[in-house]
């Protein structure tokens, strides 16, 4: 079941999604060569914590709970990528970071790809295409459009320039739970899946690469990585669906008035 949110829980999830918007951007200049993914993963929950909510990501059941507050992807991995002491980032790589942050009984969710010192101009521009792809998307994301109608423009935003486009993960209703109905996938016909109603909350996460779409997962368990080895970049906010358009919620509020 969709479920519609009442502005006081949007107001809520707006305040999760501020504190994942911190995140970003207290980890933002440690994302250099040299830094370990755990210790990336250390301030983020530092700063979840200390504003009072709970990393939404930690103890999510798999084959074993997911163990640390953030994701974090590298190069060939999709999502999902689990930070370690012994994972040092180098110059020339590309990191995605995934965020989850739940206060007063309510989720936030989005992710960034980051470059690492020197990285590549295809890299970059694949980087620049997964947030594109996710602002095409949106601009479809108001009421009484479908589904289909975000699905598809991921989709055409990110074939048009010859990327492959993640199709067995997805998007997601977001709220009291991390993930809930309906599914948001990356791809898909404009005018078909369930009606945009004021009061949904979504999160819309195109997953890009620079092959194809296929992905394999590892032996931990979790991080899932293009089955052909090529780079793949991620973004991904958290919105609420209203009669004015979509409200962003997991930026800050400097991004939001611009
Ligand atoms: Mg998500």
């Amino acid at each position: 079941m969709i479920t519609i949110k009442s502005a006081e829980e949007i107001q809520i999830m707006r305040e999760a999604g501020k504190i994942v918007a911190a995140v970003f951007a207290a980890i933002e200049p440690l994302l250099q060569p040299g830094i370990s993914t755990a210790r990336i993963d250390m301030l983020a929950e530092e700063v979840i914590r200390d504003h009072g909510a709970i990393p939404s990501f930690k103890g999510v059941p798999g084959v074993v709970p997911y163990p640390a507050a953030t994701c974090i992807s590298i190069n060939e991995e999709v999502v999902h990528g689990i930070p370690r002491t012994d994972r040092i980032l180098r110059d020339g790589e590309i990191v995605s970071v995934d965020v989850g942050a739940k206060i007063h009984g309510m989720h936030g969710d989005a992710a960034r790809t980051w470059p690492i010192g020197d990285v590549s101009p295809e890299l970059l521009m694949l980087i620049q295409a997964a947030e594109d792809c996710f602002w095409a998307g949106l601009e479809q994301a108001k009421t009484g459009n479908r589904i289909g109608d975000i699905s598809a423009a991921v989709q055409t935003c990110a074939e048009s320039r010859g990327y492959g486009v993640i199709r067995d993960l997805c998007g997601h209703g977001i709220g009291h739970n991390l993930h809930e109905e309906p599914n948001l996938p990356n791809y898909g016909k404009a005018g078909y899946g369930a009606r945009l109603l004021s009061g949904m909350t979504l999160a819309l996460e195109p997953m890009i690469t620079l092959g194809g779409y296929r992905i394999r997962q590892k032996n931990d368990g979790w991080t899932i990585v293009t089955a052909d080895g090529k780079a793949a970049a991620h973004y991904e906010n958290s919105f609420a669906i209203t009669d004015n358009g979509p409200l962003l919620l997991t930026v800050s509020d400097d991004e939001l008035s611009v």
